[in-house]
């Protein structure tokens, strides 16, 4: 579904991706882990067009999307849920969520809100409030809401597990993987969070200094002494 061939992306003269492969096929959850500064944010920017990548391809369902303005992005089917978050703070919950629908067919509006407040039952319950007064957990189920309400087709996550904790952490893995059992939504998951992460994702990747260092499933990843050792113990 994307193919991620060769790419390059520079800050500057900070080389941050050095010729990165990843490939995400229909149906899968894939994981994207490595520490601080690997790249992995730079590569789902990269994959949103902003930055562009310098040299590679990107594909999405056979179109070469490397170049495609972010704007485009979400009428081919991709949705981002950007580290941070950034939702609209002084917008409620509600008023968020029509946000992510705008490119969507309104008649499925109203299916598709019940389904998100299915997912995050929190989120029917703080409608009316403010998202800039939502827990950061709280926050982070409004953005992968809002991300949805676009009916991706691939859904983009950046750390969905900073700075939440660890039994909110939780529901949003038991959410992503819901989302992925009953709607069958591909979904590419960046994170710090390797423990979790591997043990959600059907296949994961392993990024050091902007390289593709290893990869394989995810139960495989989790039993490899190496990503024991420097992302699982202690870490
Ligand atoms: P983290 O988990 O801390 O977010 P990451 O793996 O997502 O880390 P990136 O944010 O992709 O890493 O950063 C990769 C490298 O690119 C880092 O060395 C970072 O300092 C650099 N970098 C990221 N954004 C910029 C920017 N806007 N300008 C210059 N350099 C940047």
């Amino acid at each position: 579904m994307l193919r991620v061939s060769g790419v390059h992306t520079y800050y500057g003269q900070i080389h941050a991706l050095k010729g990165v492969d990843v490939e995400v096929n229909e149906g899968e959850i894939v994981t994207l882990i490595g520490s601080n500064g690997a790249g992995k944010t730079t590569l789902l920017m990269t994959v949103c067009g902003s930055p562009q990548a310098a040299r590679g391809e990107i594909v999405f369902q056979g179109q070469d999307i490397t170049r495609i303005p972010t704007h485009k992005l979400v009428e081919l089917g991709i949705a981002q849920s950007p580290e941070g978050r950034r939702i609209f703070p002084r917008m409620t919950v509600y008023e968020n969520l029509q946000m992510g629908a705008l490119r969507a067919d309104p008649g499925h509006f109203e299916k598709d809100l019940r389904r998100v407040y299915d997912l995050f039952p929190r989120l029917e319950e703080r409608k009316s409030q403010r998202g800039g007064t939502l827990s950061g957990g709280e926050q982070q189920m409004l953005a992968i809401g809002r991300a949805l309400m676009s009916r991706p087709k691939l859904l983009l996550l950046d750390e969905p597990s900073l700075g939440i904790a660890p039994l909110v952490v939780r529901q949003i893995f038991e959410a992503i993987k819901e989302i992925n059992r009953t709607q069958g939504m591909t979904v590419f998951l960046v994170e710090q969070n390797a423990f979790h992460a591997l043990k959600l994702a059907h296949r994961a990747y392993v990024m050091v200094n902007g390289n593709i260092t290893m990869s394989g499933s995810g139960r495989e990843l989790l039993d490899n002494p190496e990503i024991r050792a420097a992302y699982l113990e202690g870490g």
